[in-house]
């Protein structure tokens, strides 16, 4: 064994809504720990920004990048660099997108800046191609380096049918580096976009949270149609529909998963319209 660590808890610690029952969290720092890792059944666990895991926990392991795969290299690569482009050295899957965001701002390298704000992973939000109307993910990577059973591969974006909201890397495919492709601006420059973008994030509620509960059904505002229906602030337990914007569920302290759903069931009965649920939901 390559000696990743092994233990046995709860999920509620790792997820931005403080909700979730046991399970075995591996902490993989290195690649070769990382493929072991993925020998028998696994989950990815990013910075649990869009989770609603089970009071019950998963059964299957749950892989957390930390160490190597949780560093930045940042150095500009000599041979890939131009005098307008950098393309950095590997940035572990397991890197908090807001502290690399800050980073590259300070450095005056663009072209993430638009995703400040999302309390991402890399690594996940690589894999949902995450971002905002500011900018994306993928308008800054230049080579994913995936890991899967049996396999380590380098894949560029041109390799993935990426998209809105989706990079196309099946589940399971574990981001586990990218380079990043930037482009040189100023720091002044940079900062000036991130509080652009930040504006956009004033209404939201600053509790514990995993974010918008639903996509907009065709191009109308889910949280419009929540607040319609009069249900801001409507409780189960210790879930609530965030009084200052409808599409958030907060957890007001001792949350059960089955507070959470109960509240997105009596959302999709009152509102009528189908909506697509933005969470992902474990198991
Ligand atoms: P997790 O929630 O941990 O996991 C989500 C999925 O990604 C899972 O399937 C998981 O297996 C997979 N995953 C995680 N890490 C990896 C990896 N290394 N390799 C492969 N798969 C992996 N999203 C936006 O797009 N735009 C926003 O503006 C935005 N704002 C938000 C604001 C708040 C306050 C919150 C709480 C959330 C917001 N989100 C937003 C949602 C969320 O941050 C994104 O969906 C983000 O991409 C989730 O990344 P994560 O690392 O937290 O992944």
């Amino acid at each position: 064994r390559t000696g990743a660590r092994v233990e046995r808890l709860p999920l509620a610690r790792f997820t931005t809504l403080g909700v979730g029952g046991e399970a075995e969290v591996w902490f993989v720092s290195t690649l070769e720990q990382l493929r072991e890792a993925v020998e028998a059944p696994y989950r990815v666990l990013g910075g649990g920004s869009n989770l609603v895991v089970s009071d019950g926990g998963v059964p299957e392991r749950v892989l957390r990048l930390t160490g190597q795969l949780a560093e930045a290299d940042l150095t500009p690569d000599p041979e890939l660099s131009t005098s307008d482009t950098v393309v950095t050295g590997w940035v572990g899957g397991g890197v908090p997108l807001p502290g690399l965001i800050r980073k590259l701002q300070k450095l005056g390298l663009s072209n993430l800046e638009g995703t400040v704000g999302i309390p991402a992973q890399v690594g996940g939000a690589v894999w949902m191609n995450a971002g905002t109307r500011y900018g994306e993910m993928f308008d800054g990577l230049h080579t994913l380096e995936i890991v899967t059973p049996g396999s380590v591969r380098h894949l560029t974006p041109d390799d993935l049918n990426w998209g809105y909201r989706q990079s196309d890397l099946p589940r399971g495919h574990v981001v586990s580096r990218v380079r990043l492709k930037l482009r040189h601006s100023t720091s002044e420059a940079v900062l000036a976009k991130m509080d652009f973008a930040d504006l956009a994030r004033k209404g939201q509620p600053k509790m514990k949270t995993p974010g918008c509960a639903f996509k907009n059904p065709g191009g109308v505002s889910a949280g419009k149609l929540i607040d319609e229906a009069g249900l801001k602030g409507a409780r189960v337990g210790g879930a609530m529909i965030a009084p200052e914007h409808a599409n958030f569920i907060v957890n007001l302290g001792g949350a059960s998963s089955a507070d959470v759903h109960a509240l997105l069931g009596l959302i999709r009965e009152r509102v009528g319209v189908p909506m697509e649920l933005e969470y992902e939901l474990w198991p």
